[in-house]
């Protein structure tokens, strides 16, 4: 579980807005409360549309030319593409849970995320498993009715990581040691996620965690045109 409640909030109030009360804010000046829809990646909607369903199918059958061994989770409430990962290993990267044990929903995306250049990446800089809190947690950030991203099953907030030689490196006491900087940095170049959210570019509310986010597919765009992370 996060550390702590303020941490947790932070957490879900940056993984929606990117910028801290910025969706309060602009409620204040428009007069309207901001409703779930604006958490949405660009283009999706609550229920799904077609254009979501047949996203999540393309999602599916690229995880198949992966070798992701996937099952269909139940319906779960704003997941779009809910899975289950059984042997929760993608893309080389063991993924652990730190918290609550048990079959984890999580959309198509980022399992695709991992599999598909995010875990590579984490290879590449020495990691092979990361320790999350949870994955998919349905809430919306306190006195808002912003809908988090984790509530999407989209992003995971990984607290320790482990190292090629079995070390457990974690986030809060170890950053910035050379492997988390350098998961850090090359997750960022693979484009895999939106902008990690670390101890490096927000120390205030992610000095003990790495908040990963994948992108929806209407999100992905070649590097040149990325908005930088979000700090
Ligand atoms: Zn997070």
């Amino acid at each position: 579980m996060p550390r702590t409640l303020n941490t947790l909030l932070a957490c879900l109030l940056l993984a929606v807005t990117g910028v801290p009360g910025a969706a309060e804010a602009k409620a204040k000046r428009t007069g309207k409360r901001p409703g779930h829809a604006r958490n949405m990646p660009p283009g999706w909607t609550w229920p799904p549309s077609p254009a979501m369903r047949a996203e999540g199918e393309a999602c599916l059958r690229h995880l198949d030319t992966l070798g992701v061994t996937w099952r269909p989770a139940p319906a779960t409430r704003k997941v779009s593409t809910p899975i289950y990962v059984p042997d929760m290993v993608l893309g080389g990267v063991a993924l652990v849970p730190i918290g609550r044990k048990g079959p984890q929903v999580m959309d198509c995306q980022l399992a695709r995320a991992l599999a598909e250049g995010g875990g590579a990446a984490l290879t590449a800089a020495g990691v092979k498993a990361l320790r999350f809190s949870s994955i998919h947690t349905y809430r919306n950030i306190a006195h808002t009715r912003i809908l988090s991203r984790h509530a999407l099953g989209l992003a995971m907030d990984v607290y320790e990581v482990v190292d090629a030689d079995g070390n457990v490196l974690v986030v809060k006491r170890d950053y910035p040691g050379t492997v988390l900087r350098e998961a850090e940095r090359r997750v960022n170049e693979s484009g895999a996620f939106r902008g990690l959210l670390t101890p490096g570019n927000d120390r205030r509310r992610h000095d003990d965690h790495f908040h990963f986010e994948a992108r929806s597919p209407s999100e992905k765009a070649p590097p040149e045109k990325r908005a930088p992370p979000t700090p």
